[in-house]
This record gives C-alpha cells, sequence and structure tokens, in this order.
C-alpha cells in the first residue's frame, strides 16, 4: 500500500508508545512534528498501551512534558479497556483485582466493586506492587475456578536498563500453580481492547491504522481487529526478526517520521 493510500483510508492513528513515538523519555527524532502533521491532515491520534500499571493521566503527563501531546488527543491502555468490558459484559459483579493502588481507583471511580474475600471474578494486571499475600490469594481463587480475566499478554515490560517481567510471565507462574490459563485477555494483539477502542473512539475498526515497533502484539492486533498496520522499525523489530512472524504491514517504515 502506497502511504497515500493509507492515509486516505484511516481516520484515527493508534500509536504504540515505547519503540515508536519514544524511546523511554526521548521523543523519537521529529516525532512531534510529525505527529502535528497528522492532526493538521484532520488525523484522531490515540496513544495506545498494554501498560495496566499507570492511568490515563500519568500517560497525558508524560506525553505533555516531551512534547508529543497535541488537542484532541488521547490515550487508551489495557486497564481501561479492562474496566469497560468489565462494565459491558459483567457489570454488577465484584472484582478481586491483582494491580496497582492507581489502577484500582480507576476500578473503583468506574463503579466496579473491588472483593477480596469473595468476588465473582479476578483480573491480573501489570501490579508493580505485586506481594506474596497477592499471588497466594489469586492463586486461591484461581484453584477455586473463578473466571479470569488478564489486561494484556506481555512477557515483558521494555526499560532502559534490564526489561522486567510483565503479566505474561505472571501469568506462566500462575499456570503453574493453579493449573489456569485466563479465560480471557483484554489487550492488544486481542479483540476485546478493538472493540472497546471502537466503542471509546465512535471510530470504526476499518477506519483506524496501528503504528507500533512489535510484530506480535501491535501489527497481530491490526490483523485480529480488521486495522491497517504501519510497522516501525525504532524498536524491538528488524527487517531480518519482522519474517518469522505470520503478519504482513500494510507499511514498513524506519520510523514513524517517514509517514507523510
Ligand atoms: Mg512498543
Amino acid at each position: 500500500m502506497t502511504k497515500e493510500a493509507l492515509l486516505n483510508q484511516t481516520d484515527l492513528f493508534l500509536l504504540d508508545l515505547d519503540g515508536t513515538v519514544y524511546l523511554d523519555e526521548t521523543p523519537i527524532g521529529s516525532a512531534a512534528e510529525t505527529l502535528q502533521a497528522l492532526r493538521v491532515r484532520g488525523k484522531q491520534l490515540v496513544f495506545l498501551t498494554n501498560n495496566s500499571s499507570k492511568t490515563e493521566e500519568e500517560y497525558r503527563a508524560k506525553l505533555i512534558r516531551i512534547g508529543l501531546w497535541g488537542e484532541g488527543d488521547r490515550v487508551y491502555t489495557s486497564g481501561m479497556a479492562t474496566i469497560s468490558y468489565l462494565g459491558r459484559h459483567f457489570a454488577g459483579k465484584r472484582v478481586y483485582l491483582v494491580g496497582t493502588e492507581a489502577l484500582k481507583r480507576e476500578f473503583s471511580a468506574a463503579g466496579i466493586v473491588l472483593d477480596e474475600e469473595d468476588p465473582d471474578l479476578c483480573v491480573l494486571a501489570y501490579d508493580v506492587q505485586l506481594t506474596f499475600a497477592k499471588i497466594k490469594k489469586l492463586n486461591a481463587f484461581l484453584r477455586a475456578g473463578k473466571p479470569f480475566f488478564a489486561t494484556h499478554p506481555d512477557d515483558v515490560c521494555p526499560t532502559k536498563d534490564v526489561p522486567m517481567p510483565d503479566v505474561g510471565s505472571f501469568l506462566a507462574m500462575f499456570e503453574r500453580s493453579s493449573g489456569r490459563k485466563p479465560d480471557l485477555i483484554i489487550g492488544k494483539p486481542f479483540t476485546p481492547m478493538g472493540e472497546e477502542l471502537a466503542s471509546f473512539t465512535g471510530t470504526p475498526q476499518a477506519k483506524m491504522c496501528m503504528i507500533g515497533d512489535r510484530m506480535h502484539t501491535d501489527i497481530r492486533f491490526a490483523a485480529n481487529n480488521g486495522m491497517k498496520s504501519v510497522l516501525v522499525l525504532s524498536g524491538e523489530t528488524t527487517r531480518e526478526t519482522m519474517k518469522n512472524f505470520p503478519d504482513r504491514p500494510d507499511l514498513v517504515l524506519e520510523t514513524i517520521n517517514e509517514i507523510l
């Protein structure tokens, strides 16, 4: 597909964060100008992340601080998608949430009742405040057969030093201890996140284009949800390693800045 055709067919760009618009605290090249040019062309921008340890506010603050935020932009996290999904399909159910205090506040603010004693279902998020007491409790609920949801599947969370264990690593531990896999994973690359995004933005998935650096989450997400996709080589994927995956992005660019 040509760049111009892709731009013409896209109303809304979903922007992965680390490896796509910034690396740690530094915007990738002239990303600020590129995003502004997309806004000027009338494109909606949604910064999309699987990281459910942080809130929308925290991401917005960072994007403002490093100069990537613009008028009309939005942030969407797998935590937000999980809240929306539960509201739509499991309204009124009591939830045992393994997550950060910030995420617990977001669940409560959305009217979800958190219950550590006798929940109807369990949710595992990226809990950077994880303790053995929480592990023990979730393991017991899983062994008791409670429905089990995870916010996203990533094995590791990139940092500027060593990649940190993320939800996928936690899931491997719970599978070993309880024999359970999640009944559903919400975030990229799966479809619940795509459905919740369509509802959140009012834009059909066919008018969305995902820009990201990971084949197995970003590009798979677009393929699973009927979106267009752009792979950028500014993060974890190279032209060589992309061949190890089944999906073919509509465009492959060195960085997001080549989109215009
Ligand atoms: Mg990334």
